[in-house]
């Protein structure tokens, strides 16, 4: 079995736990893949450059990046530059050999640019062009299963290469979902909450799983804002083939060993109509 696993991109997420897995896992022989976010270090890196980061909202009430060029520039070399180096480094210190890959090597994440997006700002539909944002069509699992079989742990970050041959914005909970569908992975999100609770504020609330539509109705529910997001994704990762999807937190003794062994919230394929 393969696993793929997303380490958060929020202020909150600490991989220091989840290191100590990856190594043991690793060790052991086990399939991993690693997919990381860095969305608070690339808006600590804008704002030191003078930029301001710009989120905003679409229609359907989900809340994205807008990357014009100059934080385009920002995004590549703190991603696939600074925080995938870091982690690379980090685990090559703990005799794990990890290759550090982001989705425009190999053409490991291709699909078609959109250069435009549609938000609502003050209640008014708007489109804003010139944003480096794709969609995932077409993932090189050649690549993954030759550095696999080598007994390399790939460690994967945005951007992707659009059909237009240029690096683009990906989110890395779209990132992790389409591995894990085109490798009939389990995906596991670690995150700076436990799971989906039904109520936002209260964690006693966790949401355990979802094993048929109606317990995936109440997820959709629950979720909000970023949560909203992840859900979206892990739904695609179900329906190109993933074998289950856990988001658990990352802030854990042992994060990975617990969400594998039950922990968070656990969504099965049946859950999807
Ligand atoms: P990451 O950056 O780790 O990928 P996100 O910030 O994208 O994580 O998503 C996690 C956030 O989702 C939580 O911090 C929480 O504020 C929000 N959220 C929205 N709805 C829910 C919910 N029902 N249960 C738990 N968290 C939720």
């Amino acid at each position: 079995m393969t696993i793929v696993l997303k380490i958060g991109g929020a202020e909150a997420v600490d991989p220091a736990g989840a290191i100590d897995d990856i190594v043991n896992l690793s060790l052991k022989g086990e399939s991993l893949v690693i997919v990381h976010g860095g969305s608070t270090t690339i808006d600590e890196n804008l704002e030191q450059m003078g930029i301001s980061p710009r989120y905003v909202e679409t229609p359907t009430g989900v809340v994205g990046r807008f990357t014009d060029e100059a934080t385009m520039k920002v995004f590549t070399m703190t991603m696939a530059g600074l925080l995938n180096t870091n982690l690379v480094v980090k685990l090559q210190n703990l005799n794990v050999n990890a290759v550090g890959l982001s989705g425009v090597d190999g053409r490991l994440l291709h699909g078609p640019r959109k250069n435009s997006i549609r938000t609502i700002e003050n209640g008014k539909k708007k489109i804003l062009r010139g944003d480096h944002s794709g969609k995932i069509t077409s993932v090189n699992t050649d690549l993954i299963q030759l550095l696999l079989n080598g007994g390399y742990l790939p460690v994967i970050s945005p951007p992707m290469l659009a059909d237009d041959g240029v690096a683009v914005n990906i989110d890395a909970d779209r990132v992790s979902s389409s591995l894990a569908g085109f490798l009939s992975a389990t995906l596991v999100s670690l995150t700076d909450v436990t799971g989906i609770y039904r109520d936002i504020s209260d964690p006693k609330t966790l949401i355990s799983y979802a094993k048929n539509p109606e317990q995936y109705a109440i997820l959709q529910n629950a979720a909000e804002g970023f949560m909203t997001r992840k859900l979206m994704a892990a739904t695609d990762a179900l329906q190109s083939g993933a074998k289950e999807v856990i988001i658990a937190s990352a802030n854990e003794e042992n994060p990975l060993l617990s969400a594998l062994s039950g922990g968070g919230t656990h969504i099965y394929p049946e859950a999807i109509l």
